[in-house]
């Protein structure tokens, strides 16, 4: 309990001051426990993949008079493999971005190149699903911010409207301006997301569906770097979701004046 510990050594100080470094301790408090939690997840995590990993290369060398076992313990140990390689890469952008907000190199976008590149992004997964991704992104709009995490944040909602949607079913990009703000929206009519979840998918690591997440690759840590490049580029993220129905989700972001010659 900070209060008592803290009283007792600033008994002197002014009641304000007191206030303040007592305040000041509970935040320092909170992110400490935070970059506990964190490292605590990411061991947890990491161990995951690298556990099945050992796992199958001992059953690979088990199973060494039977081709097809071994193939498929193969095929396993390279998806293992590959969420691994994406979990690592995430939770770098993830740490970059929580390092330092100021970093977000503002630059001019455009942004249907934007919204193309995040569809290429998961085109062979729409493709093997059979899913159409739709662009309808208003001519002339540009964005201020950090190309590289901007496109993170889009390809990332794409991705996610693919994972969570059936097959066969549509996606939809689309991108309007809105006063000063450009409005990306993504939306799907997939699984959608209950009410009380919608919150928490922000959250790092938090999956609505673990088993299920695991078997599509996730790793829970798509939205909250969604939300921490809205905020880092001066926007915000927004969800709408019915359950059954499907979601969208829509960035909102400072639209951008283009003069002549200042294009990328
Ligand atoms: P993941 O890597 O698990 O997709 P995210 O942070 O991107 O992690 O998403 C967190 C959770 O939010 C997902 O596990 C999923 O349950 C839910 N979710 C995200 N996008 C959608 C969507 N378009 N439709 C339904 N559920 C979604």
């Amino acid at each position: 309990r900070p209060p008592v510990y803290v009283r007792a050594r600033v008994a002197p100080l002014s009641h304000g001051l007191m206030l303040a470094l007592v305040e000041d301790r509970t935040t320092e408090q909170r992110v400490e426990a935070l970059r506990r939690d964190f490292v605590a997840n990411v061991s947890h995590e990491l161990k995951t993949p690298i556990g099945a990993i050992s796992l199958l290369a001992e059953a690979v060398g088990e199973a060494r008079d039977d081709p097809e076992a071994v193939e498929r313990f193969a095929a396993r140990m390279q998806t293992e493999g590959e969420r691994l390689t994406r979990l690592v890469q995430q939770i770098i952008d993830l740490s970059r971005l929580q390092a330092d907000v100021a970093s977000a190199d503002a630059g001019v976008v455009t942004v249907g190149d934007l919204v193309a590149e995040a569809v290429e992004h998961s085109h062979t997964d729409a493709e093997a699903k059979d899913i159409k991704i739709t662009q309808d992104v208003a001519p002339g709009l540009h964005l201020r911010g950090d190309r590289a995490q901007l496109h993170a944040a889009v390809s990332n909602l794409v991705e996610n409207a693919v994972t969570y949607s059936p097959p066969g079913s549509a996606v939809a990009v689309a991108a309007s301006a809105d006063g000063e703000d450009v409005r990306i929206t993504v939306s799907d009519r997939g699984v959608g997301i209950a009410p009380e979840e919608q919150e928490r998918i922000f959250e790092r690591f938090y999956r609505v569906d673990p088993a299920r997440a695991r078997a599509t690759g996730g790793t829970g840590l798509g939205l909250s770097i969604v939300k921490h490049v809205a905020a880092s580029n001066g926007g915000t993220v927004e969800v709408w979701s019915e359950p059954g129905l499907g979601s969208s989700f829509t960035l909102v972001l400072p639209a951008r004046d283009v003069d002549e010659g200042e294009h990328e």
